[in-house]
């Protein structure tokens, strides 16, 4: 395991565009595997729940969106209460939360799981 990790992180930075591909899914499934953060923020429980890349359409490359992902219920992610349902705008407004918050959140989340 370490040592796969080890090739695929030196074929990485040996031809430095090489999007690795393997690291990317390892976190998304992660960071899924959290539940809603939202929905545990608001002390809803465990819900099963989406990615949401953050920052979508802006101009963000595809490797660097794969690592800014949330993990969000349906309903919180494009339902009328959710990110696209609201906007960023209308969201914040909502729960005080901007998208970076709810990226520091699931960070916090990942770690946690880990130790
Ligand atoms: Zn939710
Ligand atoms: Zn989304």
């Amino acid at each position: 395991m370490v040592q796969a990790w080890e090739r695929l992180r030196r074929r990485h930075t040996s031809k430095g565009k090489t999007v690795t591909r393997k690291a990317d899914k390892a976190h998304m499934n992660r960071v899924a595997s959290i539940g809603c953060i939202l929905c545990k923020h608001l002390d809803l429980g465990e819900t099963p729940a989406q990615l949401h890349h953050i920052r979508e359409g802006q101009g963000m490359s595809q490797r660097a969106s794969n690592f800014l992902v949330v993990p969000l219920c349906p309903e919180h992610h494009q339902g009328n209460s959710g990110v696209h349902g609201l906007g960023e705008r209308g969201f914040y407004t909502r729960y005080k939360l901007s998208e970076l918050d709810l990226l520091a959140m699931t960070l916090e989340k990942l770690y946690e799981n880990i130790r």
